[in-house]
């Protein structure tokens, strides 16, 4: 998968860099004690600090920084034991202060990584340019009257963290699997919710194209995209209106667009000449931000395992394939979920049944793991009456779609319903006599040489079983009485 794009001269490379905002997970804001709940009636979580009266000074909330530093540990980044956080002045009706705080000569994690996991099944890495700390702004209203704006300050000063990529990322589909697995780390690191569809989690997609090895082109930078799957329909058309400007003989213009999710294209928003000047310059309300070496070391030894790390160890330990585990460590309650299921059972068949049926069953009741009507231990008792003979794989489908509904355990199906698999060779051997004596033309055929009319056999003995025959021995049998 070459990821190239054709174009009328010849084929295109895209480049790609993400910025992303992701909403720190804290009960207070970066910069006052003022609360953080989502929903909450408008300006009621604001505090004088958010609303920038005048003379009140912003105090450093330590659990966000403590957020960040395990943010940037998580992505394998350097941390820095000193940085700096700065005034980024511009106008506008939410933001009362008339600047925002943001990191921007000094941030607090410098270079890092992410691996991301491809669908078929090979890794690529992504550098991380950065991450720095930031307060987020308030919300203009602009549908609750039919002539004035409203400001709710809740978000002002709710604390974000940009996460910058280098420009690493070669198609929309790498950029959809970065935001996945982004998304992934933050959440086993317990440090955003990491949802776009609820706004903790925004990209802005820096875009651009070359010929393939060629230098870096002219990159637009479309803003707050609010999902994986418009992030990577913005990108792909993008790409493909930068290609067609350059092949028209025109050139890309450095500019900020907005993705038209309904129209699945983007449009200009402002140009270069139009973009801000922040006039940065060092927040004098704010000491620089400096740690003890001890202290991130201690963060460290704290983290959670990771996606990485999990991975490796379900392949090495449980023998998956990197595309199983892959999908299994995607959520640490699916992985959580797993390993429950597949302790002292054979972690093959386990897989299969959480990534296979259970996500898929799960998938069609718009139901996440949490909520899933089969808890670990009962999905272990299916597995086991697999694994004992009394089910075959075809009677245990049956009793987990009995299960997903009624939410009822394994075993008292099979009870109730009589479910129990046939691998008594007598009745197996009745039902195969009948099926013979009532096709005696097929029987002869098929001694003639027509050996694949034996499927033909086991089905109608299954049928005449009930689907309750282990098929296994129905096969053995069979071949037996038709031979002799
Ligand atoms: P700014 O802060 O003005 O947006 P940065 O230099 O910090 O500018 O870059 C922001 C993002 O743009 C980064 O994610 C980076 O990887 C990406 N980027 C930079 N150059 C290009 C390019 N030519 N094509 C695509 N993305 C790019
Ligand atoms: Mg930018």
């Amino acid at each position: 998968m070459s990821g190239l794009i054709k174009g009328r001269t010849g084929e295109w490379e895209v480049v790609i860099g993400l910025e992303v905002h992701a909403q720190v997970i804290s009960r207070a804001k970066l910069f006052s004690g003022a609360a953080t709940d989502f929903g909450a009636e408008p300006n009621t979580q604001v505090s004088f600090v958010d609303a920038a009266f005048p003379g009140m000074l912003p105090v450093i909330n330590r659990f966000c920084v403590e957020q960040a530093v395990k943010t940037g540990l998580g992505l394998d980044a350097e941390i820095h034991l000193s940085s700096v956080f700065d005034r980024k002045n511009y106008f506008y009706a939410d933001l009362p202060a008339g600047y925002q705080i943001s990191q921007f000569s000094r941030p607090v994690v410098g270079k890092g990584k992410i691996v991301l996991d491809l669908s078929d099944g090979t890794t690529r890495e992504i550098g991380i340019t950065r991450v720095h700390l930031e307060q987020d702004a308030g919300k203009s209203l602009h549908d609750q009257h039919p002539t004035k704006t409203y400001v709710d300050l809740n978000r002002a000063g709710v604390a974000l963290m940009e996460i910058v990529s280098e420009p690493d990322l070669r198609t929309a589909k790498e950029a959809g699997a970065y935001l996945r697995k982004l998304r992934a780390i933050l959440r086993y690191l317990g440090t955003c919710d990491a949802n776009m569809e609820e706004g903790n989690l925004r990209c802005d997609c820096n875009v651009s194209v070359r010929k393939p090895g060629g230098k870096l082109g002219t990159r637009c930078e479309i803003k707050n995209v609010n999902s994986v799957r418009f992030v990577m329909q913005a990108i792909e058309h993008e790409a493909r209106r930068q290609i067609e400007v350059i092949e028209d003989g025109g050139a890309v213009k450095q500019e900020t667009r907005l993705f038209d999710s309904g129209k699945g294209v983007t449009r200009s928003m402002r140009t270069k000449e139009e973009s801000h000047d922040y006039r940065y310059f060092p927040d004098p309300d704010l000491l620089p931000l400096t740690f003890d070496a001890d202290w991130v070391e201690g963060l460290k030894t704290s983290l959670p395992e990771l996606p990485d790390v999990k991975k490796a160890r379900f392949m090495r330990d449980y023998k998956l394939s990197a595309y199983d585990a892959g999908l299994l460590v995607a959520e640490r309650e699916n992985a959580e979920y797993f390993e429950a299921v597949a302790k002292g059972r054979d972690p093959k068949l386990a897989s299969n049944w959480v990534t296979v049926e259970l996500f898929g069953a799960l998938n069609k009741l718009g139901k996440g793991i949490a909520d899933s009507p089969i808890d670990p231990k009962n999905l272990g008792e299916l597995i086991d009456l697999i694994a004992d003979s009394t089910l075959s794989g075809r009677l245990a489908k049956d009793v987990f779609a009995e299960m997903i509904t009624s939410g009822k355990r394994a075993r008292v199906i099979v009870d109730e319903k009589g479910l129990r698999q046939v691998t008594d060779t007598g009745a197996i051997e009745a039902a195969i006599d009948m099926v013979l004596a009532k096709e005696p033309a097929k029987v002869a055929e098929y001694r003639a040489g027509k050996e694949k009319l034996l499927a033909f056999f086991v089905g109608q003995v299954m049928k005449a079983t009930q689907g309750k025959a282990n098929p296994a021995l129905v096969n053995e049998l069979l071949k037996k009485k038709l031979a002799g």
